[in-house]
């Protein structure tokens, strides 16, 4: 490919999986325990500018993207409950559902909120080894309703926490995490 191009690629890899949440301090329903099917767009460029492609003609594989992003939502949130860290009504009462799993999030979980989760915290996680980074994360609550998270082009390096863990609770299979 010519050194010269100034035109940048992007891919975006679309996910899916379903979730229960509710929005605390909520001033309407959305403060009820509900759920929905969730759909991340997931949009990746090469860290090292995204002007080149790789003897094939990819950024990265499409493939790489699904298994890893898709692998931790499915492990982390896909039919897990995601609570907000200071909701201790919801915390309380999902504790003595058995079976059950859930994620403790850091802020109420907001369409926002977990497409902000997935571009600063997961994606540098489970992206970091395949050459690409994640720019932007549009979730998708409902078929019209999305939260976009977008990385500044000014973003400085920082070294991004490490992802909580999905608590499963399972007396039926005492072998499951
Ligand atoms: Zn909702």
């Amino acid at each position: 490919m010519p050194d010269a191009s100034t035109t940048q690629l992007a891919l975006i890899r679309q996910l899916k999986f379903c979730a229960g949440h509710r929005l605390y301090r909520h001033e309407s329903r959305c403060a009820f325990f509900h759920g929905h099917n969730y759909r991340v767009d997931l949009e990746v460029v090469a860290a090292n500018g995204g002007h080149e492609v790789d003897e094939v003609g990819r950024i990265v594989d499409f493939s790489l993207i699904k298994k890893r992003m898709l692998g931790w939502l499915d492990d982390h949130w896909d039919h897990a409950f995601l609570i907000y860290e200071k909701d201790e009504n919801a915390l309380a009462a999902i504790q003595i559902v058995e079976p059950v799993k859930y994620f403790v999030m850091p802020h109420n979980p907001t369409a926002e909120n977990m497409a902000r989760y997935l571009l600063e915290v997961v994606s540098p996680h489970v992206l970091s080894d395949l050459g690409v980074i994640a720019r932007q994360v549009s979730l998708w609550e409902t078929t019209e309703a999305c939260a976009v998270a977008t990385r500044s082009e000014h973003s400085v390096a920082i070294s991004p926490a490490m992802p909580g863990v999905a608590i499963v609770k399972d007396s039926r299979n005492p072998v499951l995490p």
